[in-house]
């Protein structure tokens, strides 16, 4: 990591050195574009250390459903539930929760599967671009992904999943309980029966994929600054951006700070409903080979993951605000569920254990263009659940838009202005 910027103006400041700026970063660098990244701490120490590592391309439903509503009373008071809302921080989230529940009405829900679908469909060719394009091919995995459940009341739910799925392309199929442990052993046998996803991939680990378009960035040229950015302002000539040990003049800036990113949005006049959802994780050092490909519980709401740092376990939701405190209740919860889905629990109560904070807006999809009345500011932040599956497309399209070329996903759900024109 550089201690100075070099004296050259650079084209695009990049803040935050997560998944979607690291992609973007070097994805800007290829365009012919001088890039500077700033980040308060090392690349990849965000929410993009800790995820699962699993391109959830089939995630295309919005977090905010009628359903969802419906079922959050019963999850809130499950002690094993996946959701929690600390009463301390209600009075804070209450506009945020109220967009939330009017995102689940049919057209917004319907604006939102279509625009999570159009960017989930390029996912995968995207990161097969982004890392063929540094020779880190050998990060992506073509896994596999299994969904399981251990009620067998709940068959007839998979087949509703699976019909739903196939609307969209894509490809399930419906395994019994022989089948599961046919496909993996590493499971229980309490599984009863689950959707296998053949087509499904996911990284060898999130961290180490940081770790690689770092190196990349790096050995073309590209410069990161270890600083907190304070103030960013839109000027004549450009951007200035003030970080805590000093002022960078450019002609354009990328804010992708995550959950971090609606204090800068709001310095330039744009009020952003951006909450943090806090998501824990458990990782077995060595049981890298537990399982064979990243397995969901559509019961307990956990998904494990094989990779290359081990066993991943992960789950939650909490919409209690940045200052939350990871919270050993949650682990527990974790190592509950993953005791009950793995056929052998070496290692779990040796796991490590971690809390990262998703950044997610009320409509769940995530803020990808230009400021309405400053063209040199770009925002590509709020990809909840999904920032890693949809890091590579987002780094596409944020190019696109910086080249002035049309495109290829339409951008109008994604607009940073959606919440003020509502
Ligand atoms: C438990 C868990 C599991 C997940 N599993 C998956 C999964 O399997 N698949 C998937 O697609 N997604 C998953 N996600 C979601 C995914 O991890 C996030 O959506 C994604 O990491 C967001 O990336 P980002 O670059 O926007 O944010 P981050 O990785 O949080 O990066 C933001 C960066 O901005 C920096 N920053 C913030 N403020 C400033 C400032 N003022 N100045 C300088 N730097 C600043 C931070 O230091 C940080 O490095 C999971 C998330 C969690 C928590």
């Amino acid at each position: 990591m550089s201690a100075s910027t070099s004296s050259l103006r650079p084209d695009v400041v990049v803040v935050g050195a997560g998944l979607i700026g690291m992609t973007s970063a070097l994805k800007l660098q290829q365009e012919g574009l001088r890039v500077l990244v700033v980040d308060r701490d090392d690349p990849g120490k965000g929410a993009s250390f800790g995820n699962a590592g699993y391109l959830a391309t089939e995630l295309i439903e919005p977090l905010s459903t009628p359903e969802t509503l419906r079922k959050a009373p019963t999850l809130l008071l499950d002690p094993h539930g996946p959701l929690a809302l600390p009463p301390r921080y209600l009075p804070r989230l209450l506009p945020w929760l109220t967009r939330f529940a009017m995102a689940a009405r049919k057209p917004s829900v319907n604006t939102g599967r279509q625009a999570l679908a159009a960017l989930n469909s390029q996912a995968l060719i995207a990161w097969q671009r982004c890392l063929n394009g540094i020779g880190a091919e050998d990060e992506l995995i073509a896994s596999g992904y299994l969904m399981v459940w251990e009620n067998e009341r709940t068959l007839e739910k998979a087949r509703y999943h699976q019909d739903k799925l196939g609307k969209y392309g894509i490809r399930t199929d419906l395994l019994d309980a022989d089948a599961v442990q046919a496909q993996d052993s590493g499971l229980s046998r309490h599984i009863h029966h689950a959707l296998l996803f053949p087509n499904a991939h996911q990284v060898s680990d999130p961290y180490r994929v940081v770790q690689r378009l770092v190196e990349a960035f790096q050995s073309a040229g590209g410069e990161i600054v270890r600083e907190s950015v304070e103030k960013i302002s839109a000027t004549h000539e450009g951007v200035e951006v003030r970080a805590s040990q000093r002022r960078i003049e450019a002609n354009r800036v990328l804010i992708a700070t995550g959950a971090w990113s609606s204090r800068l949005a709001e310095q330039l006049g744009l009020k952003m409903p951006l909450e943090s959802e806090s998501g824990h994780h458990l990782t077995i050092a060595d049981r890298v080979d537990a399982l064979r490909q990243p397995v969901g519980s559509a019961e307990r709401n956990v998904v494990m993951a094989p990779l290359k740092s081990g066993l991943r376990i992960v789950g939650f939701s909490e919409l209690g605000g940045l200052a939350l405190k990871p919270n050993s209740k949650r682990s527990r919860t974790l190592k509950h569920h993953a005791s009950a889905l793995l056929s052998d629990t070496t290692g779990i109560e040796q796991a490590s254990d971690w809390m990262g904070f998703r950044p997610t807006l009320p409509d769940s999809l995530p803020v990808i263009g230009q400021h309405p009345r400053h063209s040199q500011v770009q925002f590509a932040f709020g990809h909840q659940h999904l920032g890693l599956t949809q890091a590579a497309i987002t780094a596409e399209l944020v190019a696109d838009q910086l080249m002035n070329r049309t495109p290829t996903i339409n951008l109008t759900p994604f607009r940073p202005e959606r919440f003020t024109s509502a």
